[in-house]
């Protein structure tokens, strides 16, 4: 009785609204995203950086932004015992300088220090088809340097990892926002212009606040009205748009095609000049798959000196939907390559010794656990993938051997015990 109980309390457990669990076999595409996404950033000598899933509140309020949907709405937020004031991370970017200012690793002469980081983020979002309240970003930060090359090698970066992993129809929106000298002049035009039209409260109150936010608004509504709005590109004092124009042409000599989007504004306050979006056409309404650009006064926002810095964050979760949209197969290693089947209580430990023996070998080798019946071992066995099955019984091993089994093509050889690791590794290469 007390175990009905139980498994029905169990079975009433259901992930949280707007998370998903990744299990085999499609955990294993997920990691593959995940390291090919890291892979040319550790190539360009970025650093892993990894930093705690909780923050104090503030550090969010002030580097992302107080105006921002993500602060002001999509927070993860608790009060320890203790009285602190915490928040589950909802982006990467304001942890990591976080991290490095408070490690002063802008202080070794060294800069601009790079770092890369992968991990869960958290916004409570509406969920829908690829927009969670749990994702997965892989991210990389380069703090400590103003430099157009270093805007254009990570955008380089993406763009090679989003290639090596065979996706096609991304497209690459490039903008500036200007800095603290063009940028006010903008806003105080932007503004004039907005404050003329015809919209609700809450948009209105968002015209005084982060009136750049507006022109990201998806309502036709809006849209329609912002026709003839006044574009940041047309106001960008001569620094920033000389910066701007060599990020292109640094893009356009690496081969990496883009779009001028003059309204790309993004959802986080701390971005200034270059900002970037990397968009895929397979997914509907929740197309952004990765995005960043450089953050100059991020690190003052947030109490650290001047530290002019550039990054992305790539969402995991969206370029494996994207891979899947596109019909792409990545070519994964195989789980197993060779299936222990034993057939006897001394088959069992002979057999296990082997499959030890295997693997420290650097084969993948599984084990026909529970002491299963040679029919259902063999089920198991191709239902594993592996390429191999071992066989072995009483009278097998009474002569010394194993019986190697091709799956593939159902043919059989007998092993000496002794040399299956050195055959199974020839055959397998
Ligand atoms: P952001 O920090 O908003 O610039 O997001 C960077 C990337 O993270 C986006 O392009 C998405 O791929 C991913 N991302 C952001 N929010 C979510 C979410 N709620 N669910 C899934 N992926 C997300």
């Amino acid at each position: 009785m007390v175990t009905d109980s139980v498994s029905s309390a169990v079975r009433a457990f259901q992930a949280p609204k707007g998370t998903y669990d990744l299990l085999p076999p499609d955990s294993a595409v997920f990691l593959a995203v995940r390291e090919a996404i890291a892979a040319p950033a550790r190539r360009a000598g970025y650093g892993y950086v990894e930093t705690p899933g909780f923050e104090n509140v503030e550090l969010f309020s002030r580097g992302v932004g107080e105006s921002t949907d993500i602060v002001t709405k999509e927070m993860f937020t608790l009060t320890t015992k203790g009285g602190s004031e915490l928040a589950l991370r909802p982006e990467g970017t304001a942890s990591v300088l976080r991290a490095a200012l408070q490690a002063n690793l802008h202080k070794t002469g060294n800069l601009p220090v790079k770092l890369w980081y992968s991990g869960s983020y958290y916004r409570y979002e509406r969920p829908q088809a690829g927009r969670y309240r749990h994702f997965s970003q892989v991210g990389a930060e380069a703090i400590g340097a103003e430099d157009p090359l270093l805007d254009a090698e990570l955008i380089i970066l993406a763009v090679d990892a989003y290639t090596d992993l065979g996706l096609r129809n991304f497209r690459l929106l490039l903008n500036s926002l200007g800095d603290r000298e063009c940028r006010p002049v903008y806003r105080a035009a932007l503004q004039d212009f907005l404050r003329g039209l015809d919209l609700d409260e809450e948009t209105r109150a968002r015209i005084e606040i982060n009136p750049l936010r507006v022109l990201d608004d998806k309502r036709d509504s809006v849209q329609k009205q912002l026709a003839d709005a006044p574009l940041i590109r047309d106001h960008l004092c001569e620094a920033c748009k000389a910066y701007h124009e060599e990020v292109r042409a640094l893009l356009t000599e690496a081969g990496v095609a883009f779009e001028d989007d003059p309204r790309l504004v993004r959802g986080l306050d701390y971005y200034t000049r270059t900002t970037f979006e990397f968009v895929h056409d397979g997914l509907g309404s929740q197309s952004a798959v990765g995005g960043g650009g450089r953050y100059d006064g991020l690190s003052e926002m947030i109490g650290g000196p001047a530290l002019p810095s550039v990054g992305w964050a790539l969402g995991v979760d969206r370029t494996v939907l994207a891979l899947r949209s596109e019909g792409v197969e990545l070519a994964l290693p195989a789980v197993t390559d060779v299936y222990a089947v034993p057939l006897g209580d001394e088959a069992r430990r002979a057999l296990f010794g082997t499959v030890t023996a295997l693997r420290r070998a650097g084969v993948a080798a599984d084990f026909a656990f529970g002491g299963k019946g040679m029919k259902n071992a063999m089920k198991s066995a191709n239902r594993s993938g592996a390429r191999f099955a071992l066989v072995a019984g009483e009278r097998d091993l009474a002569e010394g051997v194993v019986q190697l089994k091709d799956l593939g093509s159902g043919e059989q050889t007998a092993v000496p015990l002794a040399e299956v690791v050195a055959s199974v590794k020839a055959r397998l290469v």
